[in-house]
């Protein structure tokens, strides 16, 4: 049987790295075994459905370049794929478990229910089952007061419930722990996240439910209902829980979460894609690089650990520099522009003359970037010549603001003309100067670095002067030495 898969969120909020982590799995799984990838909406809680969440989604997978076999916006023999449009299937089923037995009409009144979790307090498992042994009477009663039932799932009592989990191996639940009775249709005739979740995964007819582990504990009450529908359960997989370092869930105190986030911060789908791949997940012991088409090839879902993934976002921001390196000075540049555009640090639309120092930019700071928005402080010195220079940092360590004229005055001499020279040229001249005078480079260096750049860490000097222009440099240089004249000695 080929492999159907499902990515099934709910559009409540963003999307997040579990999410993401949970999409991709089981795309690329679906890809590796010639399968179907199906995205399906799960839509049915009203109150917390949210537009912005849907567009999220879609956003989340445009961006992400990965598209579904079946789901929204494209024919399937499934259709429609928003399971609000799918509410009449789920009351079928409904109607069918009251039939057989296995499913009740439940009347309690919502100041009922309110007394019910008080008595329980805190451990309360919920519903204690009463609507199981209503009278005739006390439905009628509550049909004249104008209660309007839910479908609740007679579960069986005694015994217990396992599966087999493809990565936890077996897992089991004594039936009275099981949730008892849970409503499957509310009164407003929408099906809760089980009846539907259910009906949809046997209707689409999904091979393998890949989620994440916060739903083992829904798995024995679907095991259930798969069991009174009389129907097939698919293969259940649990990806292993996402952990920041201190070992606690991943969560907004460990930093961003939400893919949104990650965009906007400059990361690269191809290494969100590759890293978010590997947590929980691994080909070999050694392999850390997989393209998209890789791991539509490679993906192996037996090769998912049970441990618990941590999620590093300094491994993140590496793989992402190492995406970034890869990158031609073409799509560097493309992909830099607009957040350029957006700091302010170039027109918009882009000039030409912008676009060419840009250009000129791409190989000297591709080294130095682990994600976008970080060209923006770091090629800001090359489109102003407003630098934000302070004097005390103007001025290397143990020496005197008189020292340091004199040093970038000698700098001012060795740069001129330095358009005509080769960089390797242009250094020599600063290494055999700085040798004469039994300086060391770097303290000879410095102060043009800052004068140029307004920065102790600026991309390859040389280089950047180039791009500047020697008349920019100069300039710049006699802006230095004159605040350097008149304030470094206050
Ligand atoms: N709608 C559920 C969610 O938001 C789907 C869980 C499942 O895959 O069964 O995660």
């Amino acid at each position: 049987m080929s492999v159907r898969v499902r990515y099934a969120p709910s559009p409540t909020g963003l999307q997040h790295i579990g999410g993401v982590r949970t999409a991709l799995f089981n795309y690329f799984f679906a890809r590796s075994r010639g399968g179907t990838f199906i995205l399906r909406v799960e839509d049915t809680d009203r109150e917390r459905y949210d537009e912005r969440a849907l567009q999220d989604i879609y956003d989340t997978f445009a961006w992400l370049g990965i598209s579904w076999d079946e789901g929204p916006g494209v024919d399937g023999p499934h259709a429609p794929y928003f399971q609000s449009q799918r509410l009449e299937l789920y009351q079928q089923y409904a109607s069918q478990l009251i039939e057989q037995g296995a499913a009740y009409y439940a009347y309690d009144t919502p100041e009922e229910l309110a007394a019910m979790r008080e008595e329980q307090g805190e451990k309360g498992s919920g519903y204690d089952r009463r609507g199981r042994n209503c009278t005739a009477e006390q439905i009628a009663d509550y049909q004249a007061r104008g209660v309007v039932p839910v479908i609740r799932f007679k579960g069986p009592l005694e015994g217990e419930t396992s599966f087999e989990d493809m990565i936890l191996g077996r897992v089991k639940k004594k039936n009275k722990d099981i949730t008892p009775d849970p409503v499957l249709l509310k009164s407003d005739g929408f099906p809760t996240y089980h009846l539907a979740n259910v009906v949809d995964d046997h209707h689409m007819q999904i091979t393998h439910i890949l989620r994440a582990q916060e739903w083992i504990p829904s798995a024995p009450l679907h095991l259930q209902l798969y069991r009174a529908f009389g129907w097939e359960p698919p293969v259940f997989c649990h990806l292993p829980m996402v952990m920041g370092k201190d070992g606690q869930k991943l969560s907004k105190r460990h930093g961003s979460t939400s893919l949104i986030e990650f965009r906007n911060q400059g990361y690269l789908p191809e290494a969100l894609i590759n890293y978010v791949s590997l947590l929980g997940w691994a080909y070999d012991d050694k392999r850390e690089f997989f393209t998209v088409t890789e791991l539509e090839q490679l993906f192996d879902p037996s090769r998912i650990n049970k441990a618990p993934a941590v999620f590093d976002y300094k491994k993140l921001e590496w793989f992402n520099g190492n995406y970034i390196r890869q990158k031609s000075d073409e799509a560097l540049e493309a992909l830099v522009t607009p957040i350029l555009q957006a700091a302010g640090v170039v027109s918009t639309p882009i000039t030409d003359g912008e676009a060419a120092i840009l250009r000129g930019a791409c190989p000297l700071v591709r080294e130095r970037m682990k994600y976008l928005t970080e060209a923006a402080d770091i090629v800001r010195f090359l489109f102003t010549d407003d630098l934000p220079y302070q004097v005390e940092d103007l001025i290397p360590k143990n020496h005197s603001a008189a020292q340091t004229v004199e040093l970038l005055e000698l700098a001012r001499e060795l740069v001129t003309g330095f358009t005509s020279r080769s960089d390797e040229e242009n250094e020599e001249r600063f290494r055999v100067a700085a040798e004469e005078r039994d300086l060391k480079l770097g303290t000879l260096l410095m102060p043009l670095r800052m004068a140029v750049t307004a920065s102790r860490v600026s991309p390859p000097l040389f280089g950047s002067m180039r791009l500047l222009g020697e008349a920019r440099v100069l300039n710049r240089i006699d802006t230095v030495l004159q605040l350097l004249r008149t304030e470094g000695g206050k």
